[in-house]
């Protein structure tokens, strides 16, 4: 009779779960290519100088602790609106873009998901197979009433984006259905449509009057240049029929994992200003009896950023150290594993963009490379490419080189 007898038991897997086994396992040669969260050449957790300066310069031992707004800071939300969509959109359709502080990346896929599920006749939401592990569980949860479909968006073949069947499958989605597409460096496939496939799938978008759903969770970590990440965001919201939204997260180009900070912004160029009005109260109302309001304390660290010319040029230098840092781990792995004549085409592994490492390995030689190299990654055979180091990058290639032959 009591209710919690009733719980259905779960096991919990998934990369946190294979970080804990991680954390257990007291090998000294252990290598971690889980998680996706930036580390230096020791293999260690990296403040971005950026980051370290805007706290000094705010001396947050003497700041208040008071709530945001319901809507978040208005300075954050509108630098991070300057920063994906860029001033000539912003200038130009400002007054068409509902934006909310969210609790990071997370926080924004699940108040979109919540959203179209509550206020609007959203039917099916086509997320990319394979996607960021979460996203399923995202809009199972918050958006029970829509119906959940996948696109194909890798060939194991070709290892390459497999546009054709992408959009032939996408010829399927309905009006009023939603579309997920991941602005750049792709979780996990680390591969990206080109300009050109952009442009297609933009315009597949505005025929069948998709609602397009951009999760941008890497913005500076593709091509260490954030104008760049956000040329497709910004492709798409140049049509002046396309309803779009951003998920924005700062975990991984600020370093700010913990702190949460984030923004969702909707874009509706053709309906009344009275539309966005609608949709920024609705998004408000929402998150307020979700969360109420976004944390505090990171997004102070990213405006002290966004506001000051010489720290935003300190952040642009971080980015480059960061994804200079993957670039050459990327490379490394690749000669190691040419030199060592390890069977396969390895090229994928430096040319892939982001964090990522969709190595192409087995469930099975994950598993060996696990069991008896103690080196993790997921078992889709995503490797985190933050985890090499100068150190054990040798020793990564050799171990794959066994499994493999
Ligand atoms: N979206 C994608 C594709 C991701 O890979 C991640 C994090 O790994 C997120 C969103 C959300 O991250 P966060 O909630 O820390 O912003």
């Amino acid at each position: 009779h009591f209710l919690l007898s009733t719980v259905p038991a779960l096991t919990v897997e998934g990369p946190f779960a294979l970080e804990a086994e991680f954390q257990a396992d007291s090998d000294p040669s252990k290598v971690n290519l889980i998680i996706g969260a930036y580390r230096d050449d020791r293999a260690r957790p990296w403040q971005l100088r950026a980051v370290v300066e805007a706290k000094r310069q705010l001396r947050v031992e003497s700041s208040f602790h008071e709530y945001l707004p319901l809507q978040g800071s208005r300075e954050f939300i509108g630098a991070a609106k300057r920063l994906i969509f860029g001033d000539a959109i912003v200038n130009k359709i400002s007054e068409s873009i509902a934006s909310i502080q969210t609790v990071s990346g997370t926080g924004a896929n699940s108040l979109i998901a919540k959203f179209l599920d509550k206020h609007t006749r959203c039917g099916s939401i086509w997320l990319p197979d394979p996607t960021w592990v979460n996203h399923k569980d995202i809009w199972e949860v918050n958006a029970p009433r829509i119906e959940m479909r996948c696109y194909p968006y890798y060939s194991d073949s070709t290892q390459a984006v497999d546009f054709d069947q992408m959009l032939q499958t996408l010829n399927d989605a309905q009006q009023g259905d939603a579309i997920l597409l991941h602005a750049c460096a792709h979780n996990p496939t680390g591969q990206d449509p080109t300009e050109e496939q952009w442009d297609k799938i933009a315009r597949l978008c505005q025929a069948k009057k998709l609602f397009v759903i951009f999760d941008s969770a890497y913005q500076g970590f593709a091509s260490g240049d954030l104008d760049r990440d956000a040329w497709a965001v910004r492709h798409f919201a140049a049509f002046s029929d396309l309803e779009i939204a951003v998920c924005q997260s700062f975990s991984k180009n600020l370093g700010l994992y913990g702190e949460r900070v984030g923004a969702l912004h909707v874009v509706m160029t053709r309906s009344p200003p009275t539309t966005a009005t609608h949709v920024q109260n609705r998004l408000v109302d929402l998150h307020r009896a979700f969360v109420s309001m976004a944390p505090l304390f990171g997004c102070r660290v990213a405006n002290q950023i966004f506001q000051n010319q010489e720290l935003q040029d300190m952040w642009q230098a971080d980015l480059t150290t960061m994804s200079g840092r993957i670039s050459s781990m990327r490379n490394a792995l690749y000669s190691e594993l040419l030199r060592l004549r390890t069977p396969g085409d390895w090229a994928h592994v430096k040319n892939q963009v982001g964090m990522f490492s969709y190595t192409g390995l087995s469930k099975e030689e994950v598993k060996v490379l696990r069991t008896k190299y103690h080196i993790y990654m997921l078992p889709s055979g995503r490797a985190s490419i933050c985890g090499l180091t100068n150190t054990n990058v040798k020793y990564v290639a050799q171990s794959i080189h066994k499994v493999v032959t």
